[in-house]
């Protein structure tokens, strides 16, 4: 679903294009009795909590509206101010033998 904000202050610009008003809420089906509402860049597709699910906000029912929009604005904001800009890799993790 289509989400617009009516003011840029309210989330952070897209670290990969600097879109803040324009988004994609998405919410998937995570467990039996749980969703993942999140949103993407609606300008360039860039998802923040791709590589961090726990970034995402849980609802039980998963239905997008105002509250759960909300949440998964709130959600982008603490990614990107976590993480930053990642590429599709995410982790870079080293791994020892
Ligand atoms: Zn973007």
């Amino acid at each position: 679903m289509k989400a617009i904000l009516k003011n840029k202050k309210y989330a952070r610009p897209c670290p990969s294009c600097g879109n803040s008003t324009v988004f994609d809420v998405q919410s998937i089906r995570s467990g039996v009795d749980c969703c993942d509402i999140y949103v993407e860049c609606m300008e360039c597709g860039y998802d923040p909590t791709k590589c961090h699910p726990g970034y995402r906000y849980e609802d039980v029912w998963g239905d997008i509206d105002y509250g759960t929009t909300y949440m998964a604005i709130a959600c982008w904001n603490d990614a990107i101010d976590e993480f930053g800009y990642e590429n599709d890799s995410g982790y870079i993790i080293e791994r020892t033998t």
